[in-house]
Formats: structure tokens, sequence, C-alpha cells
């Protein structure tokens, strides 16, 4: 092979080359409680007509490019109104990096709470804007005043808020969310990935101010597979987002796919209904199990803090026990010793506290 003497990562900008791609554990044991991923999927009997939906895809032809099927099912079962519409997402992630395609990059701000969900910065740093984290306080909560001298000082081109956060499991003030979208000239995104475990939105917001927008996936729902996000904005930005979404960004298999679970979507909700149940008994069980600070949540995770303890240690110790779960510790001061335990099985669940209660 012929090479010129020329190194492909000194044509790599810097604001790439300084970064890391995303790092997922890899999961080789037997439960999986690390993604927010619901445990469960379709059920049996709606597999098997799922199934036979799939077989009759045709996979030779494009996807639609507008969804126009699935952007209706979605606007019929979770009630978005007429004044909204919908620009859809390979996963809620695409979108984050859409909304940051058409108004961040070179010489833009980009601001978030944190800790907050990475990829708001990482997408920040691939796209040369300039990413500002403003910290939360040590209840996971946004101080006003430093939040909102913040907006103002750095005249943010885009502003992210998780509602409720990620890997805090909290929601902010909403009145605080009013004022941010009212105090900034940019654009206000609201990041509602856990909408089907929190019950709260602030879609009739998004209807009232034109500078704000809400993201949502149904990742979380039983469907991280299928990568379907929705974003809904007033026209005046869908019009923009529009001419630099790829056109056949969401495959047939999940136009189908997700269009078919949304028409069995109250037996869904069932299944969210149980993971929320789950949760609970699961922070019962944490309280009182001594040595750990247990955070409210609105998701279906619970974050913890173990006292007098190393987090890192217990994570490595469930990972040999063949339990994967997220180890906080390290990725912001606030987070020191903490672990992000996603809610399973009523099995998992208890293999997970059992093992939990064995490290303590
Ligand atoms: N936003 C938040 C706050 C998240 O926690 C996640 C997933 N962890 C996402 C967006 C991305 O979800 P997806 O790309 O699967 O839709």
């Amino acid at each position: 092979m012929h090479s010129k003497n020329l190194k492909p990562s000194s044509l790599i900008h810097p604001q790439i080359r300084s970064l890391s791609a995303y790092r997922v554990v890899p999961f080789t044991g037997t439960v999986k409680l690390d993604a927010m991923e619901s445990p469960y999927g379709f059920s049996e009997s709606l597999k098997k007509k799922w199934l036979e939906l799939i077989a009759s895809v045709e996979v030779n032809r494009y996807p639609d490019p507008t969804a126009k099927e699935l952007k209706s099912k979605l606007r019929q079962v979770f009630e978005v109104p007429d004044s909204l519409l919908l620009t859809l997402g390979n996963g809620s992630d695409e979108l984050l990096q859409l909304i940051q395609m058409a108004v961040g990059g070179y010489g833009k701000t980009i601001m978030a709470p944190q800790p907050s969900f990475a990829m708001y910065e990482i997408i920040a740093q691939y796209t040369r804007g300039n990413f500002v984290g403003i910290d939360l306080d040590e209840n996971f909560q946004l101080s006003q005043d430093s939040w909102l001298s913040g907006v103002e000082r750095n005249q943010p081109a885009c502003i992210f808020i998780a509602y409720p956060n990620n890997p805090t499991g909290n929601f902010f003030d909403e009145k605080l969310i009013e004022d941010t979208v009212r105090v900034s000239d940019g654009l206000v995104v609201v990041d509602e990935a856990y909408h089907a475990y929190s019950g709260r939105s602030i879609m009739a917001m998004a209807e009232q101010y034109e500078n704000l927008v809400i993201v949502r996936t149904l990742s979380k729902s039983g469907f991280a597979g299928l990568r379907v996000g929705y974003m809904m904005s007033q026209p005046s930005w869908s019009t923009e987002f529009e001419k630099i979404r790829f056109p056949y960004n969401i495959s047939v298999l999940a136009q189908e796919s997700a269009v078919f679970a949304l028409n069995h979507w109250e037996e869904i909700c069932q299944n969210t209904e149980t993971v929320i149940r789950h949760r609970n008994s699961m922070i019962s069980h944490l309280e009182r199990m001594g040595g750990i600070e247990v955070f409210p949540t609105q998701t279906n995770f619970v974050t913890i803090r173990v006292k007098d303890e190393n987090a890192t240690r217990i994570f490595e110790e469930l990972q040999l026990d063949g339990i994967l779960i997220k180890n906080l510790h390290g990725y912001h001061p606030l987070l020191s010793n903490c672990l992000r335990l996603t809610v399973g099985t009523d099995d998992e669940n208890r293999q997970l506290l059992a093992a939990l209660g064995r490290c303590l």
C-alpha cells in the first residue's frame, strides 16, 4: 500500500481529537441495569402479531421520508396540539444533534446544567460549539441566581434542560424553566426522555413560547432498540430542522414497529406502571439498607450514594456477580460515590439488591 507521510489525526479538528468515543461498558453478565432500558418489550401475544406485520414490510423500498403514519399516531397517543409540529429522529440523540447543527457550531454557546446528560456536551464539542455547564447545588437543583445569571452572561444559542434530569432523576422547577425561556434570546430545549415515568410535561409552555422545543423518545418505554425520538416545536423551527434531517432517518422497520407499539399503547403503559411499582419498592428496600443515600427520582432509575464506601469497588463487585449498573463516580464532583440503578424486572431488582447488600 502506498502511504503518504500523513497522520490522519492531524486532519481531525482539535475539538474532535480531544474527545473519547462514547463508552458503553460491554455487557457480559446476566442482569443489565445500566442504560434505562425497560425490561419489557412486546408481550408474547403482541410479539406474534408484530412478527406477522414485520414479515410484510418491504425492505427493498426506502421508508416514508415524512413518516406520516407514525407522526399521526404519536400526535394522537401523546395528545400533541395542532400548533406544534413533529420532527423525528433516529433516537432523540439524533434530534439533539440536529438542533445543534441548526443553531450551534463555531462561535455559539451551548449551555446545560451539570451534571446532566453527557450528549449535550459531546455534540457541542464535535460541532465546534462552546459548551458552558452550570453546576447544580448539592440537592441536584438549579440555583435560580447562578442559572439565570449564567444565561444572561453567556447568551447561549441553545440551552438543554433534561426534565427530569439524568443522572440525578429529579425535576427542575417549572417556573425556573419558564423564566429561562423568557430571559434567553436562544433556543431552550426541554428533554423529556423520562416522560413515560414522570407523567409531567411542559408541552403547554411550548405552545406559548416560540423559542421552546420539547424532545422525547420511545427508548425508555420498551423500544430503545427501535431508535425513535420525536421533537415538538412551533412550525418556524420544524421547517428549519427538516432541511438538515436525513430524509430516510427512521427505517421502515422502526416506523412500522413504532406504529404497531402505539396502536397497543395501553398495554405498553401497563409495563410502565409495573416498572414504577418496582422502582418504589426498590427505593423502600434501599432506604432500609442503611449506608446509602437514595435520591428522589421521577424516572425508571434510582441514583444512590454509598456513604463511607467506594462506589467503584461496589460497581466492580456487582460486575463480577454478572450485574451491570452505571458507576457515576468521577463524572462530576457532585456525583462522588454515586451509582445509577436502572429499574428492571422484579427478579433482576431482587438480584441487584441482594448483591448490593453483600457488597456493603
Ligand atoms: N435524553 C436523556 C436525558 C437521556 O437520558 C437519553 C438516554 N440515556 C437520551 C436523551 C437519548 O435517548 P435515545 O437516543 O435513546 O432516544
